[in-house]
């Protein structure tokens, strides 16, 4: 037996294991596809990083997850709205280049059809939560698709079908957390008990951000709102800690960024056990980011960071977790 099975199985075989940050595809292609057209770039180069060689399907999906002895796999749904532009713009645009007819024209119906699609893919990934036990889904929500009026009212659609809650990506779908877009979605999620999850990190372009200290007028204008914070802060994990301390509802999850530790911008092993203790362990998350890292890996690597004594370990691998999804 290798040291990382050996500690793979060590505390937490009584305790559950919840991996909260899972990404599935319809099919091995668009999961290929979409592992291939994003690029993570804000932690530096770092030729260490292993990643994972599965596309992400749904076969793909319960091996894994079934094979590591995981309890659930939260899917935080994130629809591809390039790919579906592209899609859309390939179908659309050559009708309109033939009769004739302005651009503006062919940008309005690709929007909508952009927007109904994320539409579908919502509908598909709720409905693949409702019928798998060991999957649970929050949707995507991209306030530059759809008006504020029609993502409620998506929200409504899909409240019966056992979501969990939404996933927010404001630097690849370009806005910031404080988008007044978003603020009816915010008031929806606090009041139904939705979690918001979000990816945080550094922007690139424009003026998209989601570092820590951006999300800090939501957490004072919705008190009440569960935010979980994707990758410990990314790039940006040094905002993590003052933002926990102001803040004591946001939680964390681990995903990728503890792939990354020792990179040029991120933290070393050490930073992160330090971080996660004086966020508290009882706020810190296993996360992987399948199918782009391996479960099981990202088990061991929390398994393997110094100082953390076994409650904090079966908390961060599955007690936190439990409790966010009221699953006990
Ligand atoms: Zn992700």
């Amino acid at each position: 037996m290798t040291l990382s099975s050996q500690l793979s199985k060590a505390p937490h075989s009584n305790s559950p294991l919840i991996d909260i940050h899972v990404h599935l595809y319809e099919s091995k292609e668009s999961g290929s596809n979409a592992k291939d057209s994003y690029v993570i770039w804000e932690y530096g180069e770092d030729p260490n990083v292993e990643f994972s060689t599965v596309s992400g399907d749904l076969e793909e999906l319960s091996n894994t997850y079934k094979t590591g002895g995981f309890d659930r796999a939260v899917v935080v749904h994130l629809f591809d709205t390039a790919l579906a532009r592209a899609e859309a713009k390939a179908r659309l645009s050559p009708k309109y280049s033939r009769e004739g007819e302005n651009l503006l024209k062919a940008n309005l119906e690709i929007d909508i059809a952009v927007g109904q699609a994320m539409i579908e893919s919502n509908k598909w990934i709720a409905e693949i939560g409702q019928t798998d036990p060991l999957i649970e889904v929050m949707v995507t929500v991209d306030p530059t698709l759809l008006t504020p009026k029609e993502l409620v009212n998506h929200l409504s659609d899909l409240a019966n079908k056992g979501i969990v809650g939404i996933k927010l990506h404001p630097v690849s779908q370009g806005y910031l957390p404080s988008d007044p877009r978003l603020f009816a979605i915010y008031d929806v999620c606090s009041d139904a008990g939705l979690i918001v999850l979000s990816h945080s990190g550094l922007g690139h372009h424009g003026g998209a951000s989601a570092r820590p200290s951006e999300f800090a007028s939501v957490l004072s204008q919705w008190p009440n709102l569960q935010l979980v914070l994707a990758h410990l802060g990314g790039a940006a994990w040094q905002e993590a800690e003052e933002l926990a301390r102001v803040y004591p509802q946001v939680v964390f999850d681990l995903s990728e960024i503890i792939e990354w530790e020792g990179a040029p911008n991120a933290p070393s092993q050490h930073d992160m056990s330090t971080l996660i203790k004086n966020i508290g362990a009882e706020r810190v998350m296993l996360g992987s980011d399948f199918p782009w890292y391996d479960p099981s890996r990202t088990v061991d690597r929390v398994m393997g960071l110094p100082g953390l004594g076994p409650g904090e370990q079966a908390a961060i691998l599955g007690g936190n977790a439990t409790s966010l999804l009221r699953l006990d």
